[in-house]
């Protein structure tokens, strides 16, 4: 069972005894719009506490820029080399195959502007993502457009609030080709919007993966490796004095527990402290809030 971070003493020494902090954002920072009670005044006082702080973020469709201006309009302090999204890494991944031609060939984008724009500045040519053409019905046309395109060298697969029969064939052509790389943003099943519970990039790719008889060669998310080497190549992190805070057991908490750091669930999200131990991850702190932490400490 965790230990609950629910006195004065208790938050002193969580402070004291990490020196980076990795927070995940939605359910921990905000949900949906909504900041969360103090968890800005949390962060700010790590900041003058001289601590690190890192923001890993499974939602594929914002890109760094985006991010920092849904930081600021929710008065958070935030720089782009801080955050890590998983549109963020799957470029960085893509990039670190080294197999893609990123002269002749494009990236089929199966999801938001932000993955666009993180594929774009790597250095990626795209074609899909917020494209109006791929964006409309084709009805019976769809055998005419959804065909290979010799010029795909992979489709790159997030939560696409457009999506649509056309984008799913068109993804499944190019797959069936074993030549063209699959990548999956992240597999979330859901993510808490404001008041309720919506789908997330998980049902996206899984029906991409269905038609095509294909799972992704690689997903970038919480809680993969891919995610951790990410962020390794930008911040020095003694894993003994790092912890890890989300309020999802299977991503963040799991994330977290596979590169052996300390972990601090809240509950402001998706998961229950009762079912802690469902995914085989036992946090190693949790709070009712983030915040909290301000709290006890003012
Ligand atoms: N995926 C999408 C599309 C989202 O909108 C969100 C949260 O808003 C998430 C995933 C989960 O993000 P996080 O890892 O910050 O909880
Ligand atoms: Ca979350």
């Amino acid at each position: 069972m965790p230990i609950k971070i629910d006195s004065k003493e208790a938050a002193l020494k969580f402070i004291e005894d990490h020196d980076t902090f990795l927070f995940d954002c939605d359910g921990v920072l905000w949900r949906g719009n909504t900041p969360l009670t103090h968890s800005a005044d949390t962060l700010k006082l790590l900041r003058s506490k001289g601590k690190q702080i890192v923001f890993v973020t499974n939602n594929s469709t914002k890109s760094r820029k985006q991010y920092v201006n849904k930081f600021t309009k929710l008065g958070i302090d935030a720089k782009a080399d801080e955050i890590f999204g998983s549109a963020y890494s799957s470029a960085v991944y893509l990039d670190k195959m080294g197999t893609f031609d990123k002269e002749n060939k494009k990236v089929l984008v199966i999801g938001e502007s932000g993955l666009e724009e993180e594929l774009h500045e790597a250095g990626f040519k795209t074609l899909g993502g917020a494209d109006p053409a791929l964006n409309r019905d084709f009805g019976p046309e769809v055998e005419k457009y959804a065909i290979r395109d010799e010029s795909i060298g992979a489709v790159v697969c997030g939560l696409d609030l457009k999506i649509n029969y056309l984008k799913i064939a068109y993804a499944q052509a190019n797959l069936r080709d074993p030549r063209v790389t699959f990548l999956a943003t992240n597999v979330d099943s859901t993510f808490p919007a404001t008041d309720m519970i919506l789908p997330g990039a998980g049902t996206v790719i899984k029906s991409v993966s269905f038609c095509s008889g294909r799972e992704p060669d690689a997903t970038l998310g919480k809680p993969s490796k891919a995610m951790m080497d990410c962020i390794l190549e930008k911040f020095k992190l003694d894993p003994k004095r790092t912890v890890m805070v989300g309020d999802r057991l299977n991503t963040d908490m799991k994330f977290g527990a596979n590169s052996g750091l300390d972990t601090l669930f809240v509950l402001t999200g998706v998961d229950k402290v009762e079912e802690a131990n469902k995914f085989g991850v036992d946090p190693t702190y949790y709070a009712d809030k983030l915040g909290d932490i301000f709290e006890l400490l003012e």
